[in-house]
Order: structure tokens, then C-alpha cells, then sequence
């Protein structure tokens, strides 16, 4: 391969810029040298820049695995969608450029209350979101309401002289058990938690409990099609019951 016929030149001037890393000498072995501006192109193309966690793409697909994981396994899987309170005001008084120190503080915090195997994004302006695979039921609350005081405890120097506080509302659902769902319905029921967070009074955590269990008439006719016996019971209850119970008897 001649690399000289290749137009690189745009690729590289984004990896210095983002400094993924160094890529290998193109002299050494043309082919390594080729699979790094990839792989250092594929890399950037997940990460927000103003704050290097994933994006909001990188987001969504880390969501629809983890919907197929749950499915898998039924184990609790935990999404949180935050949102600073009343940042704009912080803009306002600040400046821009402090709004961007904070969105880099709150996101450095928020990355080092998370575990490896959880994943945090800037979903949007001001919005992050976290994935919690793995998240029983019960301890749900209480890691949202760590991240909400450990946000709330932060003093973020925007200047030499002025240092300013934050704080976060967040809204959290849990993965539909056993059944597939989508990663749109799924966030859609975490941001209706955020929602009532915020109308709630802000800096505050609510989460929805409930494991939907949604039952698809595909999925109907996939398990109970060639019985032909009509629906058994559970199935009209298991749309409307807390999960757990109702799900059972499919398992075993
Ligand atoms: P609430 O408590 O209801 O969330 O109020 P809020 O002020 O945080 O929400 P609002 O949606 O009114 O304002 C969000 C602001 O975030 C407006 C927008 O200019 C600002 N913003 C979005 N992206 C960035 C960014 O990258 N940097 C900075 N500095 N500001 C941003
Ligand atoms: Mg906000
Ligand atoms: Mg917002």
C-alpha cells in the first residue's frame, strides 16, 4: 500500500487536535499506521469534546446492548438521565466559558462516582446520562442519591476569585425485564422521572421502580402461538403488575 495516495491529511489534523494517542509510524508498517487514524477516528466519533465522556450516539448504542443484555440475563439494569438546575443562570452570572468549566466539573465528578462497568454520556447541553448494568433494585435510589450529594458538594473555581456551586436533578428507570423493549421508551420513562424531579424542587431523585413488563403480540405469538389455547392469565396481569411475579412462570 502507498499511503501517500491517500487523502490523511484532515484525519490526522482532528487526532492531534483530540490526542487520542499517538498513531504508529507510517514508514514502520503502513497498514498499523492506517488502523490507528481509524481506530483514533472511531474513537473521537464517540466522545463528547468539551467534556471527553461518550456522546450522545455512543450512548444510544450502549443502551440498546444493554436492553438486549437485560433481556438475556434479567438482570436489573438501572438508566439515569441529570440535568443541572438552573444552569442558564449560571451562564448568565458567569459567563459561558465558566458554564463550560462547570459542565467539565459536573462530568469529571460524575465519571469518578460511576463503577467500570457503568457508562456515563453528555446526552445534551446540560444533560448526562448513566447506564448501571447489573443494578439491583434496592440500591438504585441510594447511587443516584450519592452522585446527587457528590455533585452538590462540589466548589468549582471558574476564576481566580469566583468559585460556584451546582447541583443536579435526576430522573432514573429501570430496563423492562425478559421482555424487549426499546432504548426511545426506555430513556422516555427516565426523562419523565427527571421531569418530576425538576417540578418537584430540583436537586432531588426520582426514580420509577417498576420493571415494565410489556408483552408484544409478536412475542405472544412466539411463546403460545402453537397451543392455540388462547392467552393463559398471567399475560393480561403481567402488563399491569409489578415484574417479578408475573414473569415467573415463563422461565421456568
Ligand atoms: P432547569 O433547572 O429547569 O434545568 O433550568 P436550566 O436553566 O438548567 O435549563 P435551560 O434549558 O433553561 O437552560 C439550559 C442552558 O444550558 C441554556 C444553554 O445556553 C446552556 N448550554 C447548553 N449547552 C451549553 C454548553 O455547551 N456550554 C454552556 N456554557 N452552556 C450551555
Ligand atoms: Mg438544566
Ligand atoms: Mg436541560
Amino acid at each position: 500500500m502507498d499511503i501517500s495516495h491517500l487523502r490523511l491529511g484532515d484525519a490526522r489534523a482532528l487526532l492531534e487536535h483530540g490526542a487520542t494517542g499517538a498513531l504508529p509510524s507510517p514508514e514502520a508498517s503502513p497498514t498499523a499506521y492506517v488502523q490507528g487514524v481509524i481506530d483514533g477516528l472511531c474513537e473521537l466519533s464517540l466522545r463528547d469534546p468539551l467534556t471527553g465522556l461518550a456522546n450522545r450516539r455512543h450512548f444510544r448504542s450502549v443502551l440498546e446492548r444493554e436492553i438486549d443484555g437485560v433481556a438475556r440475563s434479567g438482570e436489573p439494569a438501572l438508566l439515569l438521565m441529570l440535568d443541572i438546575d438552573h444552569f442558564k443562570a449560571i451562564n448568565d452570572t458567569h459567563g459561558h466559558l465558566a458554564g463550560d468549566m462547570v459542565l467539565q466539573a459536573v462530568a469529571k465528578c460524575l465519571a469518578g462516582c460511576i463503577r467500570p462497568m457503568d457508562t456515563v454520556a453528555r446526552y445534551g447541553g446540560e444533560e448526562f446520562a448513566v447506564v448501571l448494568p447489573n443494578c439491583l433494585v434496592g440500591v438504585g435510589q441510594a447511587v443516584a442519591e450519592r452522585i446527587r450529594q457528590t455533585v452538590e458538594s462540589l466548589t468549582i473555581k471558574v476564576s481566580p476569585l469566583v468559585s460556584v456551586k451546582a447541583t443536579i436533578s435526576i430522573g432514573g428507570a429501570y430496563a423492562p425485564e425478559w421482555v424487549r423493549s426499546t432504548a426511545a421508551l426506555w430513556i422516555e420513562r427516565a426523562d419523565s422521572m427527571l421531569y418530576r424531579a425538576k417540578s418537584e424542587g430540583r436537586n432531588r431523585v426520582c426514580i420509577d421502580h417498576q420493571q415494565v413488563i410489556a408483552v408484544s403480540a409478536e412475542e405472544k405469538s412466539l411463546l403460545f402461538g402453537h397451543l392455540s389455547i388462547g392467552e393463559p392469565a398471567w399475560i393480561e396481569r403481567a402488563g399491569n403488575e409489578s415484574a417479578n411475579g408475573g414473569m415467573q412462570g415463563v422461565q421456568s
